[in-house]
């Protein structure tokens, strides 16, 4: 999972996009609104935290020119602007949630992790794709509730597939999902992780559809 954090507090950007990282999510940094901008045209993030006092173009016209371009993308304000009606200017500007600083940093992830819940129309935390079950709280992958085992990245790929259990994902999109922008990455990272995947939890797991992409298929075990 992709976001994209706009803060402009070099402190406060720095401790968020570490927290947001632990939790297992792949995280860029703009620190201006202009910047926050040209980002969401060149990339696809599944959610924005937003600061709303930024340098040159605020928060606000942040989130409105973010609408314009998306109605679907989750945006979660993030801001010491404490006020009802600063609250309820965000909110109707079409931002999905608002947490005030300073915040409890288990709290932020709660709720982006509840926000993204939303946008896939589950509001269970567990994904389930057959026997095989991934928990993206406790980050624990199990088959046939044997825990497996997984790395980061190939926890991350997993819950990406499983999220849309029998959409097929193409290369492209799982890595720009898996990888921000200032990461290194080896042209052939995502077919790595996949293949590790498939060692873990059995080749038919992930079905590779030619010239399209990957999906996930309900093991038979
Ligand atoms: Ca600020």
């Amino acid at each position: 999972m992709r976001l994209l954090l706009v803060e402009d507090d070099d402190m406060i950007g720095r401790a968020l996009v570490q927290c947001l990282q632990a939790a297992g999510f792949t995280v860029d940094w703009a620190t201006t609104g202009n910047s926050a901008e040209t980002a969401v045209r060149g990339s696809t993030y599944d959610l924005v935290l937003l600061d709303l006092g930024l340098p040159g173009s605020d928060g606000m016209t942040v989130l409105r020119a973010l609408r314009r371009r998306d109605a679907a993308l989750p945006v979660l304000i993030v801001t010491a602007r404490d006020a009802v009606a600063d609250r309820v200017a965000g909110l109707n500007a079409g931002a999905d949630d608002y947490l005030v600083k300073p915040f409890d940093l288990d709290e932020l992830v709660a709720r982006v992790r509840s926000l993204l819940r939303r946008r896939a129309g589950t509001a269970t935390p567990m994904l389930q794709c057959g026997l095989l079950q991934l928990d993206p709280v406790r980050r624990e992958v199990t088959l046939a509730k044997i825990e497996v085992k997984l790395s980061a990245r190939e926890f991350s790929l997993l819950e990406l597939l499983m999220q849309q259990p029998g959409a097929v994902l193409s290369r492209e999109k799982l890595e720009t999902s898996l990888y921000g922008w200032n990461e290194e990455i080896a042209s052939n990272a995502v077919e790595v992780h996949l293949h590790n995947l498939r060692r873990k939890l059995g080749a038919e797991v992930i079905r590779n559809v030619r010239g399209v992409g990957y999906k996930v298929v309900a093991p038979s075990v």
